[in-house]
This record gives structure tokens, C-alpha cells and sequence, in this order.
């Protein structure tokens, strides 16, 4: 199900777009670039989603990486914790937590 941008009425499929229903809006959108624009969108979420609920507060009393620089200020040691966010056969993913800034990223190994 597709929802117009413009008005948030259904959108119907009319050959290789999408079409709003509503009559005063005929908003339309071709559906390659509706589906790249969610594909994007669901990336994101997805890796803020896993940092923000799984990793967010858990860093302290966490072992310390000095082989890293944080992106924001430059400092050179982060707390990290290393998680299984994929499939088993996956490798794991590393995250930090800078300590002078707080800043976290994630690292694939
Ligand atoms: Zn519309
Ligand atoms: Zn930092």
C-alpha cells in the first residue's frame, strides 16, 4: 500500500507510476523512485534503531579501543561493545562510544 505525498490519499498503480486517487490531486510519482527513496529511508532507520535501543547508556565499565579515532572530535579512545546483529554465519559488528564526546558509530569486521 502506497499513500500519496501530497494529500495521504491511497495511491493506485497506473502502468509504470503511481497515481494519487484523489481526483483534486492526481499527485503521481514514477515507482522506481518511490522504491529507492524506502529503501534509503529503511536503511537508516534500521541502523539508528539498533544503536539507540541496543547500545545507548550500555557503554560504561565497557573495554577501551585505542586503535580508533571518533569522527567528531578527533579523540583517539572509544568504549566499544562487539554484537551479532546479523545472521549467524555473519561477522559481528563492533560499536563505539567515544569518551570524550559521546559520539557512537558502528564498524563492519
Ligand atoms: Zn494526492
Ligand atoms: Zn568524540
Amino acid at each position: 500500500m502506497q499513500f500519496c505525498d501530497e494529500c495521504g490519499s491511497m495511491m493506485k498503480s497506473m502502468g509504470s507510476k503511481m497515481v494519487c486517487t484523489n481526483d483534486d490531486c492526481q499527485h503521481t510519482v514514477a515507482k522506481d523512485e518511490e522504491k529507492a527513496a524506502e529503501f534509503v529511508s529503511t536503511e537508516e532507520q534500521g541502523d539508528s534503531a539498533v544503536i539507540e535501543t541496543s547500545e545507548d547508556a550500555n557503554f560504561e565499565g565497557k573495554p577501551t579501543a585505542k586503535d580508533v579515532t571518533c569522527e567528531e572530535c578527533g579523540h583517539g579512545e572509544a568504549w566499544y561493545t562487539i554484537k551479532q546483529t546479523g545472521a549467524a554465519d555473519e561477522p559481528p559488528t563492533r560499536f563505539f562510544k567515544c569518551q570524550e564526546c559521546g559520539h557512537r558509530w558502528r564498524e563492519y569486521s
